[in-house]
């Protein structure tokens, strides 16, 4: 008797999982640490779903425990995996996944990672009707309707770190460092350490500039002493080379490339987004208890708010205009210091 009420209350208790998807970024440890955590808190079992929509199709759904996030907090990358998924595009494989998820009787899911990935959920809901609500996740900071994305104070710290290291080899040796950053199409990540970094050109698609008019400039300030330039460029133009040559050619200095690729995905999450991935996972978790069945957590205006994914995945991310125009400003050939 005893035995089955226990069974029985077990059953009743609701389930919800985490997954990954798309690139990983430092911050996804921290998040599955507070969603155990807080799953626990508010009486409903924790389980984690293995490399993204992938572990979903093949069943990799664990319980996960605090065990599973012990020390986790400090390590960059995802303890659960992160994977693309071209299997869950197809119905059929949408309704393996669902088939997964409702045999564990798992009714919700956190799913950390890009607007693809929301896009996905948004049609997994509308089909299998298994509520989710996305997190944002990823060092570009190109989500549309939030300020803020999971990953991307780390990697501006870990680009800050690289830059800083670079001016001290570039000051030693007359030379011009072209640093290319990532961000797919967006020039956040360049903009902000450009602007934090001290350095002389920034090259985003949102502010575009004729290299040629900084020329002038550049030679009245070698003429006075300059032994080094520190231009950052964002992935997105594609002529890191081309500027690069440009020093060579144009200013007679030699140059040197350094694309990051890479490191700007790892490294000890910041404390800034050791507490986003707090929150976020926090008012998710909330979210999906209140009985919001698909939204997409967003930080706007330093207050967090629940969007569509129309709203965030429809219309293509743009740089805060203030941000922007303080680029703009200090970026200028016009403001070039002779
Ligand atoms: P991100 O989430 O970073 O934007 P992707 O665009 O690569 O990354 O999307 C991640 C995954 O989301 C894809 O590999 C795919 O499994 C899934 N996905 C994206 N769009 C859809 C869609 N329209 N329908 C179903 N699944 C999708």
């Amino acid at each position: 008797m005893f035995s089955m009420a226990h069974n029985t209350g077990e059953t009743m208790k609701q389930k919800i999982a985490i997954l990954c998807s798309g690139g990983d970024v430092s911050g996804m440890n921290p998040a599955l640490k507070r969603f155990v955590e807080y799953a626990h808190a508010r009486g409903i079992e924790p389980y984690f779903i293995h490399h993204g929509f992938e572990g979903l199709i093949d069943n990799n759904i664990t319980p996960a425990s605090y065990a599973d996030v012990t020390g986790i907090i400090t390590r960059g990358g995802t303890k659960i995996g992160s994977a693309r998924s071209k299997r869950f595009l197809e119905n059929y494989y949408r309704e393996i996944a669902a088939k997964n998820l409702k045999a564990l009787g798992i009714s919700m899911l956190i799913v950390l990672g890009g607007d693809g990935s929301f896009r996905g959920m948004e049609r997994f809901y509308a089909e299998q009707g298994i509520a989710f609500c996305g997190i944002p996740s990823t060092i570009d900071n190109d989500i549309n309707g939030t300020d803020y994305c999971l990953g991307v104070d780390t990697a501006l710290g870990v680009i800050k770190g690289s830059i800083d290291q670079i001016r001290d080899t570039a000051s030693s040796f007359r030379r011009a460092f072209v640093i290319e950053t990532m961000g797919r199409n967006c020039g956040y990540l360049a903009l902000i350490s450009a602007m934090t970094s001290g350095a002389e050109l920034c090259l985003i698609p949102e502010i575009p500039v004729n290299l040629h008019e900084y020329k002038g400039c550049f030679q009245s300030q070698i003429s006075k002493g300059r032994d080094y330039f520190i231009a950052i460029v964002s992935e997105a133009l594609q002529n890191t080379h081309e500027i690069s040559q440009w020093f060579e050619k144009e200013l007679g200095f030699e140059s040197r490339i350094s694309v990051l690729g890479h490191i700007q995905r790892g490294g000890n999450p910041s404390v800034y987004d050791r507490l986003m991935a707090y929150r976020f996972v926090t008012y998710a978790i909330d979210a999906l208890l209140e009985g919001k069945t698909h939204s997409v957590i967003c930080y706007t205006k330093s207050h967090f708010t629940f969007k569509t994914i129309d709203e965030v995945a429809l219309h293509p991310y743009r740089i805060d205009e203030e941000l922007l125009n303080l680029g703009r400003e200090q970026f200028a050939p016009s403001h070039c210091q002779m």
